[in-house]
């Protein structure tokens, strides 16, 4: 109920895809941006190219998937990362995987192996199907749902399936899951959006997918308040577009991808282009959260009260802890006032002039919402697929978001970083002359992840993350840059400049062999050179299966030791999400 909905040229495109996925039922990562609007002021990622663009490489995997199943019915892909199983030959090869069944990319070994056997979790799936019934088809063993749940398009990392998907309709629901799960030591992997980049919803010890995406509904809105009670399935678009609908000036800042939704925005600690002004999902954003602990108990974090210092932060414990302690139910979410924003973009001589502006206008208080660097490449991809009839520079820019009381106060803020951009060599400050144009250029700049994709015909895009303190940015993007054109990898990059993170777009053919290899090492030596530059390997996208072996080298031994004395305090059988975010928790 509580979606957006796709526009009848969307469906028409979708049913094109559904019949080549040789009639099989579209696999959630199509059918999670399929489902989002074309229209209105959401359309941030939605421009009908962008969604068909997003469609179309979504689907050249899942159909090359799909297509080299063999008659037996196993699925395979041969880019070097995928090897996804049928729910017979997932219960032969992953419940205990034998060392010569393993995915070349390793998965990882948790220190407690002693999971459900095959029998076991048949009995559990039994025992499920008799207790879930309120619902249609809660508990399913259907293939295709197992590969959409395990397999995502958004990722290169090892993949493998769960034994069996729960679409949860309540907090009881999951409760139950979890009592089950926790009785016979099920493996139990959350699933919100699917949207998540570092091989976070995969399943490499099988086991059950809760999916949380039928709990989407906004429970209670607090309009004097400034707060929302929402279900962790609720796409942050739907909300802001269920508040605009209800005739609310309000909106929910954090924008990650498209169609995320609040269970997983809490898990992965997510942020995006509003951070620089409204922080990140580890900010205020979520005042409370209801949570079902892995032994089926659930508990409500704190009240609603705007502040509370009583005790320990437990809401804050389960955001960015990715569904390794618990799973996110319910949450009250805080809701900022919309102000009149308007857009620019400026060309500057080189990164560094770039950043050094950024950061003078920052410093200088100039009231920003977003403030977004794409580089020379990156803006050419835009220039040529980026559906924009403005004349955008042809070099390292950066496009500003103002933001303001009335229209008066951000033309005087306009002059601010004009005169600013100048003394750092910035020429041409384009500015959007009303809300028509402002939108198209930001449309622009969302549209960057799929323009980058088309730079190279049948090409894919590993898409990484990092964060340094905003003076170091310019050094890592530098080096960045040396280090591609010497290995002759495309990657145009795209910043949250005004926080120091900066993602690359590393451009690849999955089919050509080697070229995986080039870009996730690559994409390995960026992480390296951020936390030497006392920056993280994630600076939103979350650590999932790619980033686990760097938190020693960022966290150090003694306080990834807490973490794992968190985690056994509460997931003593380690059944949450096993394998994410360390070996070793
Ligand atoms: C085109 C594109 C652009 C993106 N841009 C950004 C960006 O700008 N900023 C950003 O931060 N991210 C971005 N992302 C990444 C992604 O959208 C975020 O990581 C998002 O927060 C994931 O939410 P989800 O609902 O899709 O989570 P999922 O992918 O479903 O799950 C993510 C993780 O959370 C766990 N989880 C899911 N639901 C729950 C729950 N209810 N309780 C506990 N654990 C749970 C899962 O087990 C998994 O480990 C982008 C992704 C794409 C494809």
């Amino acid at each position: 109920m509580f979606r957006s909905t796709s526009s009848a040229a969307f469906k028409a495109f979708q049913n094109q895809l559904h019949r080549g996925v040789q009639g099989s039922r579209l696999p959630s990562a199509i059918r999670s941006f399929a489902s989002g609007s074309t229209s209105g002021s959401t359309a941030s990622y939605r421009s009908q190219i962008g969604t068909i663009l997003v469609a179309s490489t979504t689907a050249v995997i899942l159909t090359q998937l799909w297509n080299s199943r063999n008659e037996n019915g196993t699925i395979k892909c041969d880019d070097g990362a995928l090897t996804i199983r049928t729910s017979q030959e997932r219960d032969d090869a992953y419940v205990t995987p034998p060392e010569s069944e393993k995915p070349k990319q390793h998965i990882p070994s948790n220190k407690d192996p002693k999971y459900a056997s095959k029998e076991e979790i048949d009995k559990v799936v039994e025992l499920l199907k008799q207790k879930l019934t309120k619902g249609d088809n809660q508990v399913s063993t259907n293939p295709d749902e197992l590969l959409s749940h395990g397999v995502s398009a958004n990722t290169y990392h090892a993949a493998a399936i769960p034994n069996v998907v729960v679409y949860a309709e309540s907090t009881e629901d999951v409760s139950e899951v979890m009592k089950l799960a926790n009785e016979y030591r099920v493996p139990v992997t959350p699933f919100s959006g699917g949207t998540s980049l570092e091989g976070h919803i995969t399943c490499p010890y099988g086991g059950i997918c809760v999916d949380l995406s039928r709990m989407d509904k906004l429970l209670e809105l607090h309009e004097e308040d400034g707060d929302a009670v929402v279900q962790a399935g609720c796409q942050w678009e739907a909300i802001n577009e269920e508040l605009k609908e209800r005739g609310l000036n309000m909106f929910f800042p954090l924008d990650p991808g498209p169609s995320a939704c609040i269970g997983g925005m809490m898990a992965t600690g997510c942020s995006g282009t509003n951070a620089v002004r409204y922080g990140t999902a580890k900010g205020e954003w979520f005042l409370n959260a209801t949570i079902v602990l892995p032994n089926g108990e659930i508990i409500k974090t704190r009240q609603r009260s705007r502040k509370s210092s009583a005790g320990y932060d437990l809401t804050k414990l389960f955001i960015g802890a990715e569904g390794t302690l618990g799973i996110v139910t319910e949450a009250t979410i805080r809701l900022a006032p919309i102000l009149p924003t308007r857009v620019a973009v400026c060309g500057f001589p080189g990164v560094e002039e770039a950043v050094s502006a950024v950061g003078e206008v920052i410093n200088r208080g100039v009231p920003m919402q977003c403030v977004e660097l794409c580089d020379t490449l990156m803006m050419e991809a835009i220039g040529k697929f980026g559906n924009v009839t403005m004349e955008l520079p042809s070099k390292d820019s950066i496009f500003f978001k103002f933001q303001g009381s009335n229209p008066e106060s951000i033309e005087s803020n306009v002059k601010i970083v004009e005169e600013i951009s100048r003394k750092f060599g910035g020429s041409n400050l384009l500015f959007a002359k009303n809300d028509k144009e402002s939108d198209e250029l930001w449309q622009a700049r969302k549209s960057a992840h799929w323009s980058a994709m088309a730079l190279v015909e049948g090409s894919t895009c590993y898409s990484t993350d990092v964060c340094v303190p905003v003076s170091n940015l310019p050094k890592l993007v530098k080096q960045t840059k040396e280090d591609l054109k010497e290995n002759g990898i495309v990657g145009p990059i795209l910043g949250h400049v005004g926080d120091g993170n900066f993602h690359c777009a590393l451009i690849f053919k999955a089919d050509v062999p080697g070229e995986f290899e080039k870009v996730d090492a690559a994409a390995h030596r960026m992480v390296k050179r951020a936390i030497a530059l006392q920056g993280t390997c994630t600076g939103e996208h979350g650590v999932g299966i790619g980033k686990r072996e760097f938190l020693p080298l960022e966290l150090g031994e003694g306080t990834l030791g807490v973490m794992r004395q968190l985690k056994n305090t509460l997931d003593p059988k380690g059944i949450m999400n096993p394998g994410k975010v360390s070996d070793s928790l």
